[in-house]
């Protein structure tokens, strides 16, 4: 709901933010619980992540550590963990004392990153469709988001457009490998030649990697492994997906000392520390063995493969993701229309399931009018339970 202006008539939410109401995920989620719908809207797991990490911020509670403000960079076991991490998965060298900041999520990483690098009048170019904090965390930096459109089907970056949507005011790349909502993963020649621009034009690059775990076709490379990259990319991830603990909010930026230091200057000031008991149960779950990834990932490839099939039988058109855990259907096939928003909202009362449309993530609706998302992180008799009511829309 748009607040009233006061009397002054100004209105109340600052106008550069006027086009960001309650998210997507929210009204969707609502929708869910109010139709008892099978959510496949948000992203988030229906079962909890390990055992031995969630007792583990249960004995940092018991025995007071934590409870109280932890260090502003992040507790330093939590901080070395990540450290160890990045170099055990990616061959990354961090010092953790001055290159890794432990934030609130990536949510607050992305926010904090973006104030702290991003001038008002700077363009920011970003995949389009959009994870939704980017368009918002542009906003409140006061930048301009400039979108390099992802299209079906693939949905590959277009790399000479990239060049030419590069100009003087451009301040930096945000960047999202694997990419929510589309499932795409950057290739190498890829991630080589959008490294080639960032240098050619000294731009900063920002890499969103919350999904670095889940890829299962090619391989995660971080952008900041590439040559001349270091040194210009600030690197983020979390906690969240990785080990199914959405609600934790424990994510971490990555960079060299000078890029973790302006982000830190912000993130003082945003929220300056948080989550204290559970920066060191996650700093247990970075040092699980990589069987857990390993299983982690396959039980994700499993559930992919169950919803896309499961959803090609209903008579969608189905974009097979390459990583993170949600899927891009086009919804035409079905004769149902092309406008993903409409059928969303019938959906729930159609047959039960709840989806997102696609066209949230886009500047120019029309871009992704005919796909919808669903996200496949469910137990597998929930999707099983989905995928049958879904294909009641064929008959
Ligand atoms: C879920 C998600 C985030 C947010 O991560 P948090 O750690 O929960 O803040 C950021 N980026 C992408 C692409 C996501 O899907």
């Amino acid at each position: 709901m748009t607040p009233k202006p006061p009397p002054s008539g100004r209105p109340l939410l600052a106008p550069r933010l006027a086009a960001f109401g309650t998210t997507v995920f929210a009204e969707m989620s609502a929708l869910a619980a109010r139709t008892g719908a099978i959510n496949l809207g948000q992203g988030f797991p229906d079962t909890d992540g390990p055992e031995e990490v969630r007792e583990a911020a249960v004995r940092a509670i018991r025995e007071g550590r934590g409870n109280q403000y932890p260090p502003g960079p992040g507790i330093p076991e939590l901080r070395e963990a990540v450290a160890a991490h990045q170099h055990r998965f990616h061959g990354i060298t961090l010092d953790p004392g001055t290159e890794v900041l432990v934030t609130a999520g990536a949510t607050e990483a992305i926010a904090a990153t973006l104030l702290a690098l991003v001038e008002p009048g700077d363009e920011v170019i970003a995949f389009e469709p959009y994870y939704d904090s980017y368009a918002a965390g542009i906003a409140l930096a006061g930048g301009h988001r400039v979108p390099l459109t992802l299209r079906a089907p693939g949905f590959r970056p277009d790399l000479d457009r990239l060049a030419a949507l590069i100009t003087p005011r451009t301040r930096l790349l945000l960047l999202n490998s694997p990419h929510n909502p589309t499932g795409m993963v950057l290739t190498r020649e890829e991630a080589t030649e959008i490294a080639r621009l960032a240098v050619a034009h000294d731009l900063l690059v920002v890499t969103d990697e919350v999904y670095e775990h889940l890829v299962y076709e090619g391989e995660h490379l971080p952008l900041a492994t590439f040559p001349g990259m270091r040194e210009r990319t600030v690197s983020i991830s979390s906690s969240g997906k990785t080990f199914s603990l959405t609600g934790w909010k424990v994510g971490w930026v990555t960079g060299s000392a000078a890029l973790v230091s302006a982000v830190r200057t912000v993130k003082q000031y945003l929220t300056f520390v948080s989550a204290g008991p559970f920066q060191y149960a996650v700093a247990e779950a970075l040092r699980l063995p990589d069987a857990y990834f390993d299983d982690f990932r396959e039980d994700l490839r499993r559930k992919r493969d169950l919803l896309c099939d499961g959803l090609a039988e209903a008579g969608f058109a189905v974009h097979r993701p390459q990583g993170t855990y949600f899927v891009t259907t086009d919804i035409t096939p079905l004769g149902l229309g092309d406008d993903g928003t409409k059928f969303c909202l019938a959906l729930p009362e159609r047959c039960g399931v709840v989806a997102v449309p696609n066209a949230v993530f886009y500047d120019d609706p029309d871009a992704g009018r005919p796909l919808v998302r669903f996200a496949f992180c469910k137990r597998e008799d929930v999707l099983r339970e989905a995928v049958d009511r879904l294909k009641r829309l064929a008959q």
